[in-house]
């Protein structure tokens, strides 16, 4: 349904979207995770026809976007970061006034604004002005407007930013109900968000897409790698990688550290059914290293994500 190639954004000479390419069929829900300034928004702006690409191909249900500009924004919603509502008026003046501007036909409009008034849970709010409203409830407005012309795609910009834990859920909640229908695509820098509501995810860093996959399978195969950390004394590290290597099932030895006492620490990533420091140990016992530390950790999505994105941003 969705085919982007390529798609590149410089703002000046700064490249924030390098030529990232993905598809997205009906019905997925795919989240778009990311630290800050990875470059989710400015991906969604151009999807949504916002911002023009510097470069690639947008493509929806085959129309590119630069010759059907309009066709495509009539499919989609879009819930922007920050939704520029008029906060003087009333919830239902203003999902009147927006159901005008999509388009939607006088006959259609009290059973349209009925329904988005139940599935985005705004019945008892409709006649209070949005001034006046949480961020939470602001969201489900914004949810509401985005869904107004019952759009095939829905783009969702950071939908739970900002709120509370209960607020967090209500939302989600709702894009779950709105994803048994709709393709959507929301961005996110919080993983546990994605997991808990998305099919898919695409993880997005310094511009460039660094994994996608199907979020049950991102989660399987981070689960059969372990990985273990070990700090020795008297050991270099070519000698170390070079033993620690040859036990099967180690995929990979990394050094993390080396301290101003001479300890060395190392990271070996193991793939292997079996339980692998038992050959581990026996392979540093035959060296003339000391061991000072070794601790094993299971691989989680969140330490995936972590390695993924660190380098950019410290306070992820
Ligand atoms: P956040 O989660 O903080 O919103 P993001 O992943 O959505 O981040 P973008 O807002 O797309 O990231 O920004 C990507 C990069 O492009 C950042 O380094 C940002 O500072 C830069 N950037 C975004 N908009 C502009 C602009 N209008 N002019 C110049 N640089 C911009």
């Amino acid at each position: 349904m969705i085919h982007v190639e390529n798609l590149t954004k410089y703002y000046d000479h700064f490249c924030a979207v390098d030529q990232i390419s993905f598809d997205i069929s009906k019905g997925e829900v795919v989240g778009l995770l990311g630290p800050n300034g990875a470059g989710k928004t400015t991906t969604l702006k151009m999807l949504t026809g916002f911002f023009q690409p510097s470069a690639g191909q947008i493509r929806i249900k085959d129309l590119s976007i630069d010759d059907h500009p309009l066709e495509i924004k009539q499919m989609i919603g879009y819930l922007p970061e920050s939704s520029p509502f008029y906060k003087g008026m009333l919830v239902y003046d203003y999902l009147e006034y927006v159901s005008r501007i999509r388009g939607v036909s006088d006959s259609d409009r009290h059973p349209r604004l009925k329904y988005l008034a139940e599935l985005c849970g705004l019945k008892d709010i409709m006649h209070k002005a949005i001034g006046e409203l949480s961020k939470g409830l602001n969201q489900r407005v914004g949810l509401a407007h985005a869904m107004m012309n019952d759009p095939e795609f829905l783009v969702l910009d950071e939908p739970t930013q900002g709120l509370d834990p209960n607020q967090i859920v209500e939302i989600r909640n709702i894009i779950r109900k709105i994803g048994k229908e709709k393709t959507i695509l929301f961005s996110t820098h919080i993983l546990s968000e994605a997991e808990a509501t998305c099919d898919r995810i695409i993880i997005i860093n310094k511009g460039k897409i660094v994994a996608d996959g199907a979020t049950q399978e991102l989660k399987q195969s981070a689960g059969k790698e372990t990985l273990i950390d070990i700090s020795l004394l008297n050991a270099e590290f070519a000698a170390v990688e070079k033993e620690l290597s040859a036990v099967a099932g180690v995929s990979k030895i990394k050094q993390i550290s080396r301290t101003d006492d001479g300890i060395l620490t190392v990271k070996a990533s193991c793939r292997s059914e079996t339980d692998l420091r038992e050959p581990i140990y026996q392979k540093i016992k035959a060296a003339p290293w000391v061991l000072m530390e070794f601790r094993q950790e299971t691989r989680t999505l969140e330490n995936i994500f972590r390695d993924l994105t660190r380098h950019v941003s410290k306070e992820n």
